[in-house]
Parts: structure tokens; C-alpha cells; sequence
């Protein structure tokens, strides 16, 4: 089956380039029964183009358009949630969300925080600060582990992004099994917590990578454990809405995938591939 809805957009409301009335209109184009919103939250730190400002604005266009496209397409309200607010505090999830995302695009030390996924620079200047591959990805991890640990959050966003500006092992050789194992020991922990696993073809869209996060290998041990998985394209305008998926879909058969997850008026649900 064609995935027909994507859990991971954004819109004018943070850093995405189109309104929500133009992203509606282009999921209904490309012949989607739903369509979930996933500003950035207000993280108190990052700069204003990056994060919602506005976020009654957001929840109350997003219920206006709900109630207009009703019987057209079903909108369902999200944020993707920063793993921490000012720096300390884990988010607290909105009553207005009918899902979340928790993403981790940062991980702190006590000098503040470091990026895996801004710019090559700042991942260069994350490895750095950590010393060496190893420590940055278990900086990463742990980050994020914890997060999804302590947060009731729904699904787990790019959950290898630290390889975003890796493709063809431009900044380490991540086909190593040292890399592979710590990486996996981490996903165990992950799988724990029984969330959704997204399958995101953002960075192909953005021409960073020529498969989907997370990795093949990362597929692979999330079958075997039987985590659900959820197909999205973290899109920032009308052009990739669906970017991607046949290809995403591809991978997961590939690896023995059967269903994905899709969110409906009565919760996540299973459906098949
Ligand atoms: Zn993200
Ligand atoms: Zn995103």
C-alpha cells in the first residue's frame, strides 16, 4: 500500500517555507487521508526562525483547518518536541497535540550545546568538544535515550541524524563494527521504550543522504525486535511531502517489514506496507 499521510511536517509557523493552508493542499494533490503538523516547539534558546513563537497562533490555525478540510483530509495537530527547554528542563507535552515527535537535533555538556545536524562545522566542533566519534555518539545517545525515557512522546525522530553529513563516510568510517555495536546498544534502549521508530527521507530530500535515517543496519535490528516503524519525510515545503516514500517503502520490505503505523481519529493503528 502507497503511504497516503506523513506525521512530520513544517510550515511558516517555525523554519518550514510554505503556510499550512499551501502543505494541506499539496497532501491532498499527492492523494494523502491525513496529515500531521510538527512545529518545532518553543525551546527558549534557539533563534526565532527556528522554533513556533506563535504557538496559540499554530493550534488555532491548525483547528481551523481540522474543522475546514474535514471529509477532504484529516489534520491532526503536532509538535516535534527538543529534548530539553533553556537548556534544563525536559518539554512538557501540550493537551493540544494529538501526537509528538521527539527529536534530538543537540546534545549539552556543561560548555552548552552541540549540534550533529546544523552544518558539517558545527559537527566538526561537537567532535571536538567530545574528543572522539565514539564519545560524540554516546554524548548523542544519551541524550536522546533519556529524553525518550522521561517524555511520553509518540515517535522517535531521525534517529541517527548525527550521520546527516556522512554520506560515504565523508566524516568517519561508519560501516566499522565499533561504530555499528554502540550505535545498536542504544537502539536496544530505545526499542525499550516502546515508541514508534521514524523511517525519514528528510535528508534525501535535502540531497545529504541517498537512504533513509535510520540506517540499513539500524532497520535491520528494529525488525528483529519487532519495533513499529512510521514512513515520514520531515518536510519543509509543498516539494516534498511525500518525498521519497516508494523508496522508503522499498527498504522496509527489503528488510522484512510488513506493516507501518499510521495515526487516526482513535490512535496509532497498523497497517500493511
Ligand atoms: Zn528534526
Ligand atoms: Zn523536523
Amino acid at each position: 500500500m502507497t503511504t497516503i499521510s506523513n506525521l512530520h511536517t513544517h510550515s511558516l509557523f517555525c523554519d518550514g517555507r510554505n503556510t499550512i493552508d499551501e502543505m494541506i493542499q499539496a497532501a491532498i494533490r499527492a492523494g494523502f487521508i491525513s496529515l500531521g503538523f510538527s512545529g518545532h516547539c518553543p525551546t527558549g534558546f534557539l533563534a526565532d526562525d527556528c522554533q513556533i513563537t506563535d504557538i496559540d497562533g499554530y493550534f488555532n490555525e491548525l483547528e481551523n483547518a481540522r474543522r475546514r478540510y474535514a471529509g477532504t483530509i484529516t489534520i491532526f495537530k503536532g509538535l516535534e518536541l527538543e529534548s530539553r527547554i533553556s537548556g534544563e528542563k525536559r518539554p512538557v507535552i501540550d493537551p493540544r497535540c494529538d501526537y509528538t515527535i521527539g527529536s534530538d537535533h543537540l546534545f549539552w555538556t556543561q560548555e552548552g550545546p552541540y549540534s550533529v545536524d546544523y552544518t558539517p562545522e558545527e559537527w566538526n566542533k561537537a567532535l571536538k568538544a567530545t574528543g572522539s566519534v565514539e564519545k560524540l555518539m554516546e554524548c548523542y545517545f544519551e541524550e536522546l535515550c533519556s529524553f525518550a525515557e522521561e517524555v511520553p512522546f509518540d515517535i522517535i525522530g531521525h534517529v541517527d541524524l548525527y550521520t546527516k553529513f556522512n554520506e560515504g563516510g565523508k566524516l568517519f568510517d561508519d560501516t566499522l563494527p565499533k561504530y555499528k555495536t554502540l550505535a545498536l546498544h542504544y537502539i536496544d534502549r530505545l526499542a525499550r521504550t516502546g515508541k514508534i521508530f521514524e523511517v525519514n527521507t528528510g535528508a534525501i530530500g535535502k540531497g545529504y543522504r541517498d537512504t533513509p535515517y535510520p540506517s540499513p543496519f539500524i532497520l535491520k535490528r528494529l525488525h528483529e525486535l519487532k519495533v513499529p516503524v512510521i514512513i515520514s519525510s520531515d518536510s519543509h515545503s509543498i516539494s516534498t511531502i511525500n518525498c521519497h516514500f516508494d523508496e522508503a517503502e522499498r527498504l522496509l520490505k527489503e528488510v522484512g517489514f510488513t506493516t507501518q503505523m499510521r495515526l487516526t481519529e482513535n490512535g496509532f493503528i497498523s497497517v500493511p506496507l
